[in-house]
């Protein structure tokens, strides 16, 4: 998720700033100003409540917004991400928004400041009132909401500075110019985020030469357990050799051994821009793990893909492989093949059934020629880009 503030006074072009940014980003817009004037206008409680504090140009309790931003929030939680418009507006609604976030298992990736002086925000606000129509687009009004904006809203500002994430952009340019900053500030933002694909498909789905040759085309690291487990036996190292006994007796590589490693290879990958996941999680406690150990890096799972075939293809193909130099000790006889997609079923399918519920899983057919099933596979990833950017 990319998520956003803007912040500025009132006139400070907040509003028009927006509309090009969720268009660009696929963003969900709130403003909490937008949603007061919906509830006032369908004359609800909390409508009812908060219209004389707007019409006087104040803030209006933090219980409020807490009741309406929730709501829009949780219901909206498979956006690309939010932009927030007007909020957080006072230092404690800072707090409130860590927590929206954490619940969401995400964060606020920057705020970006639009500076105007008072008297331009006073002057772009009577320009509006002439056809807002807002019962606060008044002079007496417009210069309370400037105090209230000095007084509680400025030291939010503070808030993110010491986190390190606040961005100021001029905001007397022109509208054009205002929006190429931003759009530089937010290019930056997604550059830094990786783009994570978790792929899946039953053995002999073609996931493996499917996944590399996507890694390749979309630039992004294939990251394959299995070759990770056997580069280090190659290595010989203390835990190569723990590898192979494990390996000679037929048993399965615990996750002890297993998640140390690829927490090496994250932090060795420098300036990768995301990665392809095969045969990783392959259980619901590795989904965790993997979940956990791209948290570390600020990242998540951004995609998740399964290539579908018929059981009976699956079967023929990996026979056929058990003909051929490209044999795995683990497809040479008919009784291993069907334990492994019996392993597959009892313990990964789950796995997808749980990344549906989350994310979504996009089904690709699998059935056809390698270059049928990439040209379906890349649009999928391309559009996951897309939504992404
Ligand atoms: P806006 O459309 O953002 O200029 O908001 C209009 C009015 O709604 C403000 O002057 C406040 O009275 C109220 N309001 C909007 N957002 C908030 C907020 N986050 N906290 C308190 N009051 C708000």
């Amino acid at each position: 998720m990319l998520n956003i503030a803007l912040f500025g006074p009132p006139g400070a072009g907040k509003g028009t700033q927006s509309e090009f940014l969720i268009k660009q980003h696929n963003l969900f817009y709130i403003s909490t100003g937008d949603l007061l004037r919906k509830e006032m206008a369908a004359k609800t409680k909390l409508g009812l409540e908060a219209r004389d504090i707007i019409a006087a140009g104040g803030l209006v309790s933090d219980e409020i917004i807490v009741q309406i931003i929730e709501k829009t929030i949780t219901d909206n939680a498979g956006s690309g991400g939010f932009l927030f418009d007007g909020f957080p507006r006072t230092y404690i609604q800072a707090y409130i928004l860590e927590g929206l976030m954490l619940k969401l298992n995400t964060s606020l990736n920057c705020l970006i400041s639009l500076t105007v002086p008072e008297e331009e925000s006073v002057r772009r606000l009577l320009h509006r009132g002439a056809t807002s129509g807002r019962s606060d687009d008044h002079e007496a009004v417009i210069r309370n909401r400037l105090r209230e904006y000095n007084q509680k809203t400025l030291p939010v500002l503070q808030f993110y500075r010491d986190k390190g994430i606040y961005v100021e952009v001029d905001g007397t340019a022109d509208i054009a110019a205002v929006h190429e900053q931003i759009t530089g500030i937010i290019q930056q933002e997604l550059s830094k985020k990786l783009f994570n694909v978790v792929l899946f498909g039953y053995p002999g789905s073609g996931r493996g030469s499917q996944g590399k040759a996507l890694a390749k085309k979309f630039g992004l690291e294939f990251f394959a357990t299995g070759p990770m487990l056997d580069a280090e036996v190659k290595l010989g190292t203390a835990t190569g050799k723990r590898i192979k006994e494990l390996y000679d007796n037929g048993q399965l590589v615990p996750d002890e051994i297993v998640v140390p490693l690829i927490e090496k290879k994250l932090a060795d990958s420098k300036g990768v821009k995301g990665y392809i996941f095969k045969g990783f999680p392959r259980t619901l406690v590795q989904s965790y793990i993997l979940d956990g150990l791209l948290k570390k890096h600020g990242s998540a799972v951004s995609q998740v893909v399964e290539i579908e075939v018929p059981t009976l293809e699956l079967i023929r193909r990996l026979n056929a492989r058990s003909h051929t130099d490209a044999c795995m000790p683990y497809d040479n006889s008919t009784e291993k093949i069907v334990k492994r997609l019996q392993e597959h079923e009892s313990k990964t399918v789950p796995v997808i059934a749980k990344y549906n519920q989350l994310h979504g899983v996009t089904k690709v057919d699998g059935m056809g020629t390698f270059e049928e099933v990439f040209a379906r596979t890349s649009v999928v990833i391309e559009n996951g880009f897309k939504n992404m950017r």
